[in-house]
């Protein structure tokens, strides 16, 4: 985490509520530690978390042990995910010991879902924030410096946060992230996100092209929009998705959906990468692929969650298409954006999952062969439909047999699109130095790649064009041309 003294690039909040960058914000007098888990929304949450707090006189840190406030901010899509929070509780137990003054808070997904009860399992936590509470930050701190517990859990039909300006935590000052829509209407029967961050509402363009504009004029070359279902964006002048139909016809008519909104980023700032996260297959309509197949700046990849190649489980995820509207869709993206990149996220084990029904998943795999994915087994979240009406009958063992299969197949289908690309030259933008080579460097193709290469004269933030001269199943390997 960067810490403000050394006067780093700072976006602050201007009059008219847009962004404007200033130099050299006032030296922090208190400090905060924030600690992201899960996905990218919360990453970028923290981002909105550490501005909101800059205006408390807090500026971040990367030393656990500077810190006068430690936030997690946590993520409740697994179980495993909550019992890593809990794990990190008890190492910042010792911090604590050291400096009664030292405040500690829960933010994210659990604190949203567990809300109160968590200040009574976990006595070191002092407040408990849910992901649409963050602007109560400063009073609910004010409340634990007055000797009290706080909680604020309320989940929102408005906010956005459009309106403050992120303080980038990513440091690479290459790439950053842009949230553009909040929550989720699709209630996927495994899925604990539409109870821990709400109904779907969408963020002002205006703001989302301001803040664009403010990224490009500081340097960066990419910029990822966000939503835990960006293909459902839908700006119409505020509001719940759900209530567009009662909006007046001149609101229906001007309305900005997806494919409007990347056109509209990519001609904001053309010499930025744009990506976007996360989509959905139900809601994903073809005017974003032509939106993509129009511009040289939008990616050619997409990152489309399928979770099982069976219609029948897909049908009990209640992920609302089959396996064929899917593999119909794989058909447009391949049409429409020759080359584009595909990657996908896989539930393994799913409640009734049969043997016939894993094999389809194996079959999907083989016929869309993704260049990556990411996959799990089922983890029973509480309070989803599936908890309460299915029972998790697949054993573990069977749960983790299935999965080490599916790895085994995505493994192969990645190396084999990698092998494919030796000998063949790629636009980098390099986002920094090789972890594992200080005279390498890394950075991504328009196929959200990693590449590596030797470093030359290149530096962050320069778009390299590298021909490809080895690989791995996970990296591209080449020399810049
Ligand atoms: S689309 Fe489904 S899986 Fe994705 S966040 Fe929404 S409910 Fe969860």
């Amino acid at each position: 985490m960067q810490d403000i003294k050394e006067g780093k690039t700072q976006m602050e909040e201007s009059r008219q509520g847009e962004a404007t960058v200033i130099e050299n914000v006032q030296v922090a007098n208190k400090h905060v530690y924030i600690e992201s888990y899960g996905c990218s929304m919360n990453f970028s949450d923290s981002e909105i978390v550490a501005s909101i707090l800059s205006k408390e006189g807090y500026g971040t840190t990367k030393n656990v042990d500077e810190a006068d406030l430690i936030l997690l901010n946590t993520c409740s899509i697994r179980d495993k995910a909550e019992q890593t929070v809990r794990n990190r509780l008890v190492h910042i137990n010792r911090n604590k010991k050291e400096n009664p003054d030292l405040k500690v808070g829960i933010l994210g997904c659990m604190a949203e879902r567990v809300k109160g009860k968590l200040l009574d399992e976990e006595k070191l936590v002092d407040l408990v924030v849910g992901p649409d509470a963050y602007k109560d930050l400063p009073n609910l701190l004010r409340e634990v410096d007055g000797g009290r517990k706080a909680v604020n859990v309320i989940l929102s039909k408005e906010e956005t946060y459009g309106d403050i300006a992120p303080v980038r935590l990513g440091g690479n000052g290459v790439t950053a992230f842009i949230s553009i829509t909040r929550g989720c209407d699709n209630m996927c029967s495994f899925c604990v996100v539409p109870f821990t961050r709400g109904r779907e509402r969408s963020r002002n363009f205006q703001s989302i092209l301001e803040e664009a504009r403010q990224l490009a004029d500081a340097g960066y070359k990419e910029i990822t929009l966000l939503g835990q279902n960006v293909d459902s964006y839908l700006w119409y002048g505020g509001g719940l998705k759900k209530d567009f139909s009662k909006a007046s016809e001149a609101a229906q008519a001007s309305a900005v959906r997806f494919g409007d909104l990347l056109r509209m980023v990519a001609k904001e700032v053309p010499k930025v990468r744009i990506r976007f996260s996360t989509s959905n297959p139900q809601d994903m309509k073809d005017d974003v692929l032509y939106a993509i197949s129009e511009h040289e700046n939008i990616c050619d990849y997409i990152h489309l969650p399928v979770q099982s190649g069976s219609t029948k489980v897909l049908a009990e995820m209640k992920r609302g298409h089959t396996r064929e509207e899917y593999l119909g869709l794989i058909d447009r993206i391949r049409k429409i954006i020759p080359g584009c990149a595909i990657s996908h996220d896989m539930i393994c084990g799913f409640p009734g999952e049969t043997e016939e029904d894993h094999q389809e998943t194996l079959s999907l795999l083989d016929e869309v062969k993704y260049d990556f994915g990411y996959m799990y087994y089922y983890s029973e979240r509480p309070n989803t439909f599936a908890e309460k009406k299915m029972e998790d009958n697949v054993s573990l063992e069977v749960k983790k047999r299935r999965l080490t299969e599916v790895i085994a197949k995505q493994r192969s289908h990645s190396l084999g699109t990698h092998q494919a690309k030796v000998g063949k030259t790629f636009e980098v933008l390099v986002e920094g130095v090789s972890k594992k080579n200080k005279d390498q460097l890394y950075g991504r193709t328009t196929h959200n790649t990693v590449v590596v290469f030797p470093k030359k004269d290149f530096i962050a933030g320069d778009f390299v064009e590298v021909n490809i001269t080895d690989c791995t199943g996970g990296t591209l390997i080449g020399e810049a041309v």
